[in-house]
C-alpha cells in the first residue's frame, strides 16, 4: 500500500515525485514507457517561457510566472542545462501593434518582469540581426529562456529516485478503481493500491479523470511538427523570436538550443489519437511555408531531423490542478500544455502542497535537494580531459562522432539512477546519436555498450521500449 501513486514520469510527474520526496511518505510513479521523459516532455520547444501568453487570473499564468522564476535556482540545484537568453515577439506590420500591446499589458499583470517594447529599429536589429527588415517593433522579455527538455525531466526523476521514490517502468496504468482505503490501479504488472492518486498522464489524464469523476474533461492532442536545424546555424538567432499571432495565423518561433542547435515550429494539428506523434508532408510544408514570417535566410537545408509532440489541450485551456471534487485522494495535474515545461517546478510544489496538508506529511530529513548531472568533458580544460582519460580511458573512446559523445558518458548515463536501457534513452541522456548522421555510425557501438553492460541481448536492444527491436535477424537467417 503506497500513501501516493503518481501516474506519468513525463515534466510533471516527475516535478510532484520530487517535491513530495521531501516528506515522509511511500510514493511510486507508474509510468507505461521504458523509460522517464517519453511523452510530451520529450518534444516540444523547450522555451522557458516569461508568462505573458496566458489570460490573466488563469492558474496557466500563475505557474508559468512562478516555475519561470524558480527555474534558475533549479538549474544549479539539479545541474541540468538551462540559458536565460530572453526572449522577442516581433511585430512586422504597424496593424499588428495593439496586439503587441496587448502582450505587453497582459505580463504586465501576468507579474512579468523586464518586459519591454522595443520600436528603436537600431537597437532591435543590432540584438538580432537577422530579424525581417520590415519588423516595427519587439516585446523583449528578458527572463525567458531555453532548457534542455530531457535533462530538466530526467533531473527531476533522478532526484526524487534517490531520496526514496519507487519508479516502476513499462507499467502501464489500465483502470482505477475506488477501495475502501484509498484507490486501486490495475496495470499490466498487477494491482497498485494506495491513499492517494496523482493523474499526471499527459494527453491520456482526461481518461483517468473520467474514470472516476462524473464531471467529465476532455484533452485534445494538437499536434506541434518542428525541424531541428545542424549547429552550423545555431547563432542564426541569439534568443527566442516569436511570430505575433496576425493575419497568417499562429506564428512559427525561431530558437537556438541549449545545445546550439537552431530549433524551428511548432504547427498546431488537432488530431485524434494520442500516440499519433509521426510528422506528416502537410504539417511540415506549412511550418517550412511559415517559417519566414520573423526571422529572414533560415538555411531550412541545414535541417538534419524533424519531429512532432503533442500538447495535452484541454477543451478549457487551463491546468486543472487539484482533487477531483466528487472524487476525494484523486489529484488532477491535467490539461498541461503549453507551458507546461515551464510551470513544473510550480506544477510540482502545488501538487506537493496539497498533499502534504491532506496527509499531513513530516518533513523527510534525509532529503538532498541536490544532483549532479552527466559529466560532460568538453567542460573540461585540455589538461583536466586529459587527466580524466588517464583516470578512466573510456572518456577517450569517442562513440559518437557528431556530438564527440564518449564511451565514459555513456556508461554514466547507463549506471546512473534510472539509468538508460535503450538508445532514446542514451541519446536524451548523452546526446549520442543527436548529430549531423542522426545515429547513423553510433547504434552498433551504442547497442556493444548497451549489451555488454546490462546484459541485453542484441536482438532485444529497442530504440524505445515495447517492439522497436533493432536487429530482427542476422544475415546468415536468410540463407
Ligand atoms: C509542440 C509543443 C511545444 C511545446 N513547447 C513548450 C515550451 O516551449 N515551453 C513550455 O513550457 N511548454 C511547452 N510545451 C508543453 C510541455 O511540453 C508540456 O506541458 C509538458 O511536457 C507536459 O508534461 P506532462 O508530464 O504533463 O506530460 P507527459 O510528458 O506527456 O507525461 C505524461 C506521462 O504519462 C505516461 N502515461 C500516460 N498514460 C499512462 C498509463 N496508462 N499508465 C502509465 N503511464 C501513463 C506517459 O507515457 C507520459 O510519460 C509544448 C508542448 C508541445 C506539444
Amino acid at each position: 500500500m503506497y500513501d501516493i501513486i503518481i501516474i506519468g514520469a513525463g515534466v510533471s510527474g516527475a516535478s510532484v515525485a520530487r517535491e513530495l520526496s521531501r516528506y515522509r511518505a511511500k510514493i511510486c510513479v507508474l509510468e507505461k514507457e521504458e523509460d522517464v521523459c517519453s511523452g510530451t516532455s520529450k518534444a516540444n520547444s523547450a522555451i522557458i517561457h516569461a508568462g505573458y501568453d496566458a489570460a490573466e487570473g488563469s492558474l496557466m499564468a500563475k505557474l508559468n510566472v512562478e516555475g519561470n522564476q524558480l527555474m534558475p535556482q533549479l538549474s544549479q540545484e539539479l545541474d541540468f542545462p538551462f540559458r536565460q537568453r530572453g526572449s522577442f515577439v516581433a511585430c512586422v506590420n504597424m496593424e499588428d501593434m495593439p496586439m503587441l500591446q496587448e502582450l505587453y499589458e497582459r505580463g504586465v499583470k501576468n507579474g512579468v518582469q523586464g518586459l519591454e517594447i522595443i520600436t528603436e529599429k537600431e537597437r532591435f536589429m543590432a540584438m538580432e540581426p537577422n530579424l525581417l527588415a520590415e519588423t516595427v517593433a519587439v516585446l523583449y522579455a528578458p527572463t525567458a529562456g531555453i532548457v534542455c527538455p530531457f535533462h530538466l525531466n530526467i533531473a527531476m526523476a533522478e532526484n526524487a529516485y534517490t531520496n526514496g521514490v519507487e519508479f516502476k517502468l513499462e507499467t502501464t496504468v489500465e483502470a482505477i478503481s475506488k477501495t475502501e482505503r484509498g484507490w486501486a490501479l490495475e496495470t499490466n504488472k498487477g494491482v497498485f493500491e494506495c491513499r492517494y492518486v496523482v493523474n499526471a498522464a499527459g494527453v491520456y489524464a482526461d481518461r483517468f479523470h473520467n474514470m472516476v469523476s462524473k464531471t467529465k474533461i476532455h484533452i485534445t492532442p494538437r499536434r506541434g511538427d518542428y525541424c531541428l536545424l545542424d549547429k552550423s546555424c545555431g547563432n542564426h538567432v541569439s534568443r527566442t523570436i516569436f511570430a505575433l499571432p496576425g493575419k497568417y495565423g499562429k506564428g512559427i518561433l525561431v530558437t537556438p538550443t541549449v545545445h546550439g542547435n537552431l530549433l524551428v515550429g511548432p504547427t498546431a494539428i488537432d488530431i485524434e489519437d494520442k500516440e499519433a506523434t509521426a510528422t506528416t508532408r502537410a504539417g511540415l510544408d506549412e511550418l517550412i511555408s511559415k517559417a519566414g514570417m520573423t526571422i529572414r535566410d533560415i538555411p531550412l537545408r541545414q535541417v538534419i531531423t524533424s519531429f512532432s509532440g503533442l500538447r495535452a489541450h484541454e477543451d478549457n485551456h487551463d491546468f486543472i490542478i487539484g482533487e477531483a471534487a466528487d472524487a476525494p485522494g484523486f489529484i488532477d495535474c491535467a490539461g498541461i500544455e503549453s507551458p507546461g515545461l515551464t510551470s513544473a517546478p510550480a506544477i510540482g510544489r502545488m501538487v506537493a502542497g496539497i498533499l502534504q496538508e491532506k496527509l499531513d506529511l513530516l518533513p523527510n530529513p534525509d532529503f538532498v535537494g541536490t544532483r549532479k548531472g552527466l559529466l560532460d568533458p568538453e567542460a573540461l580544460s585540455k589538461e583536466e580531459r586529459m587527466a580524466l582519460i588517464r583516470e578512466n580511458p573510456a572518456y577517450g573512446n569517442m562513440i559518437c562522432r557528431c556530438e564527440m559523445i564518449t564511451e565514459g558518458e555513456i556508461l554514466d548515463a547507463i549506471r546512473r539512477p534510472l539509468g538508460a536501457r535503450s538508445l532514446d534513452g542514451i541519446k536524451r541522456r548523452t546526446r549520442a546519436g543527436m548529430g549531423r548522421c542522426q545515429a547513423g555510425f553510433c547504434s552498433p557501438r551504442t547497442m556493444e555498450i548497451l549489451h555488454r553492460e546490462c546484459g541485453i541481448p542484441m536482438m532485444e536492444i529497442t530504440k524505445s521500449g515495447g517492439d522497436s527491436r533493432l536487429v530482427v535477424g542476422t544475415n546468415k537467417d536468410a540463407f
